[in-house]
C-alpha cells in the first residue's frame, strides 16, 4: 500500500520513512504542501496519507479539505493522518473538521503512529473489498445469468445512449429481434434443461457472429435483441440472414442428441425522432410476420 508523508521537518520525516519501509509500505515523502497535493492528485494516488499541520506551500488542513472534494461522487478513500505541534482541542477539533481521519501530537513516538497507520489500513483495505463488491453486483445486476449476455435492463438503458447517439452523430442505427421457433415444443421434447442448453449455445453461436460494438441482450425468455450501431436496415437484414443461418444449418448437439433449432428475426431501422419502444414495437412486429409466414425467416419492417 503506498504511503505519502509531507512534512518538512527533517528529522521526523526520516524517523516515518524508516518505520514505515520497514512495516513494508511503499513510502513517498516530499517537504512542501503544494507537491504533496500534486501526488495526491495525481494518476495513482496514495491510499494513507500523514500530513504535516504547517509546512511550505500549502498547510496540511488545506490538503485535507481538497481531497475531501476530490473524493465526492468518486469511489475513493484516503485516510489521513494529521501531524501537529498543536495541542489545544480547539486545534484538534479544527484538525478533524478538514477531514482528517486522525492526528498525532509531536513530538510523537514512531510506534504509536505506527499503530495509526495500521488501522488506517485496516480502513483501506474494507474500503476496497466494498467497492469490489458493489463492482461485481454493478455486472451482474446487468447480466442474464443464464447466457452471460446483458439483460433486459441493461439494454434498455444502452439502447437510449445509442439513440441519442446516432441522432447527434447521424448515423444509422438499426435492430434484430428473434425469437426461437417452437421452443416450447423443445422444452418439452428434450427438457428444460436441454432447452436452456439451446440457449446458451444460441447465445454463443451469435455473440461470436457480431461485431464488438454489436450489443447483444436476452430480451426475454427465448427472445433477443441485437443493436447494431452504424448499419442501416438493409445490412441489418443481412446480418438477420446470417444469424438465422448460424442457427439453423447446424444442429445443436448435446450428449447423443440433435436438436434441430430453427429462429425467427424482425428487422428495423430507427427513424427520426423515434421512441425506444415504438422502434422495438416495429421490430417486433417484423418478427410477428416472419412466424406468420412460416418462422425460420427474416422480415423487415420498412419506415
Ligand atoms: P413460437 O415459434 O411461436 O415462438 O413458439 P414458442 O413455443 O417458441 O413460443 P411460446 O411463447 O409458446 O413458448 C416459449 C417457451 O419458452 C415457453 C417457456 O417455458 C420457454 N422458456 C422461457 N424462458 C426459458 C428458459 O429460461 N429456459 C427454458 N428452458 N425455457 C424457457
Ligand atoms: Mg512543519
Ligand atoms: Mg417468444
Ligand atoms: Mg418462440
Amino acid at each position: 500500500m503506498k504511503i505519502l508523508i509531507a512534512e518538512d521537518d527533517a528529522v521526523s520525516k526520516r524517523m516515518i520513512e524508516s518505520t514505515l519501509a520497514r512495516w513494508g509500505f511503499e513510502v513517498i515523502s516530499t517537504t512542501d504542501g503544494m507537491q504533496a497535493w500534486e501526488i495526491i492528485s495525481s494518476a495513482s494516488p496514495p491510499e494513507i496519507v500523514i500530513l504535516d499541520w504547517v509546512m511550505p506551500g500549502m498547510e496540511g488542513v488545506e490538503i485535507c479539505r481538497r481531497i475531501r472534494k476530490l473524493e465526492v461522487g468518486s469511489e475513493r478513500y484516503t485516510f489521513i493522518i494529521l501531524l501537529t505541534a498543536k495541542s489545544e482541542l480547539k486545534d484538534i477539533v479544527a484538525g478533524m473538521e478538514s477531514g482528517a481521519d486522525d492526528y498525532v501530537s509531536k513530538p510523537f513516538d514512531p510506534q504509536e503512529l505506527g499503530l495509526r497507520i495500521r488501522a488506517g489500513k485496516r480502513i483501506i483495505e474494507l474500503h476496497n473489498q466494498l467497492r469490489r463488491a458493489k463492482e461485481e453486483l454493478l455486472v451482474l445486476s446487468r447480466t442474464d445469468s443464464l447466457t452471460g449476455m446483458l439483460n433486459r435492463r441493461a439494454f434498455y438503458e444502452v439502447l437510449e445512449k445509442e439513440i441519442v447517439r446516432s441522432c447527434r452523430q447521424k448515423i444509422p442505427l438499426s435492430m434484430i429481434m428473434l425469437d426461437i421457433d417452437h421452443f416450447k415444443k423443445i422444452n418439452d421434447t428434450y427438457g428444460h434443461q436441454e432447452g436452456d442448453a439451446v440457449l446458451r449455445e444460441l447465445s454463443s453461436r451469435i455473440g461470436s457472429a457480431i461485431r464488438h460494438y454489436d450489443v447483444m441482450s436476452r430480451y426475454g425468455g427465448e427472445e433477443f435483441i441485437a443493436l447494431l450501431p452504424g448499419v442501416d436496415v438493409d445490412a441489418a437484414a443481412n446480418t438477420a440472414e446470417r444469424f438465422r443461418e448460424l442457427i439453423g444449418k447446424t444442429p445443436f448437439e448435446s450428449g447423443k442428441k440433435r436438436i434441430n433449432v430453427t429462429i425467427s428475426l424482425g428487422v428495423a431501422q430507427l427513424v427520426k425522432d423515434e421512441k425506444s419502444d415504438v422502434l422495438i414495437g416495429r421490430a417486433d412486429e417484423a418478427l410477428y410476420k416472419a412466424k406468420q409466414n412460416g418462422r425460420n425467416g427474416v422480415e423487415i419492417c420498412s419506415s
